[in-house]
């Protein structure tokens, strides 16, 4: 059934309260209540109830009512999360997705680009990643904050799909950016995406699961990592990200259920790098690592 995640950001003493609070007085209804620091640089932390979309107004109210209590009550949010069902899930595909300045759209919305836009084409097709799910459009986000703040000179996309995130990276920054999945119809559909948006020169595709390929060796080290498949493979690969990745190096990671993700940030850490942010969206997280 659709779900309803209802959310606040809170520092680490006010989240203890909060959760403590909001525990005791929907322990009855059952709803499921996590906490995870989404800012480890900043101390923040965020604290989600999750209900069933034709409760999410009532429970809503009541969590307004429960938070009132405190003396700085803080403001809350709430997202609806996607029921999914993959065959309208593909047919998503014909919507454009905006993050940041990133437009990924299909071959008919080409009239919806702006100036300022970094418009990116993608079908939907044979390769998963059209930009409308939660871990895409995490990757996406986390990409363009990084952007922001500093240039990465030589990327990796592990796991690439539809090369949406390479491109991504190659049009934003200009850099060549390693490609590698491990479909090989998937690395042909990212070599030619690359080149119908005009990067085919930057993007590089291979085929290799996970790091098996000679490339990698060759290409090495990068100083950005961004790599969306799924927990258990991701924490796998930790010892490899660590020994591709340049000291001082991001990883972006993606693919991560809400509550998988203290395992994956704790197999990260074993390795020597620092969690610096979770992201959540759609019931999904993207978390940035620093080696
Ligand atoms: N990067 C795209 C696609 C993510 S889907 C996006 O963000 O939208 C995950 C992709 O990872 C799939 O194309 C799948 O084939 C690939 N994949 C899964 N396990 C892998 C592994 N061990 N090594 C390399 N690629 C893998």
């Amino acid at each position: 059934m659709a779900q309803t995640r209802i959310f606040m950001n809170a520092s680490r003493s006010e989240a203890d309260i909060l959760f403590k609070l909001l525990d005791a007085r929907f322990e009855e209804d059952g709803l499921p209540i996590s906490v995870f620091e989404a800012d480890e640089e900043n101390g923040r932390f965020e604290i989600s109830l999750y209900a069933e979309r034709e409760e999410a107004d009532r429970v809503f109210q009541e969590v307004d009512e429960a938070v009132a209590q405190l003396s700085a009550p803080p403001q809350l949010f709430r997202e609806d999360l996607p029921d999914i069902d993959w065959v309208a899930h593909s047919l998503e595909g014909l919507k454009p997705v905006r993050v940041g300045r990133f437009l990924i759209h299909g071959s008919h919305d080409r009239n919806l680009r702006r100036i300022g836009d970094l418009a990116i084409e993608i079908e939907a097709g044979l390769a998963f990643g059209t930009g409308h799910h939660g871990t895409t459009a995490g990757c996406l986000q986390a990409i363009a904050d990084l952007l922001k703040r500093e240039k990465p000179r030589n990327a990796l996309d592990l796991g690439t799909g539809s090369a949406v995130l390479a491109i991504a990276l190659a049009r934003a920054a200009r850099i060549p950016v390693l490609a590698t999945d491990i479909d090989p119809v998937a690395t042909q559909v990212a070599a030619e995406n690359a080149r119908l948006n005009g990067v085919g020169a930057l993007v590089e595709a291979h085929t290799a699961p996970g790091f098996h390929n000679r490339i990698f060796a060759e290409r090495k080290p990068f100083d950005l990592i961004v790599a969306n498949i799924l927990a258990r493979p991701l924490m796998r690969l930790a010892p490899q990200m660590a020994n591709h990745l340049t000291p001082g190096g991001t990883l972006i990671l993606s693919g991560i259920l809400e509550r998988q993700r203290d395992a994956v940030v704790a197999s990260y850490v074993n390795q020597g790098f620092r969690h610096i942010r979770t992201q959540a969206r759609e019931g999904w997280v993207t978390i940035v690592l620093r080696r």
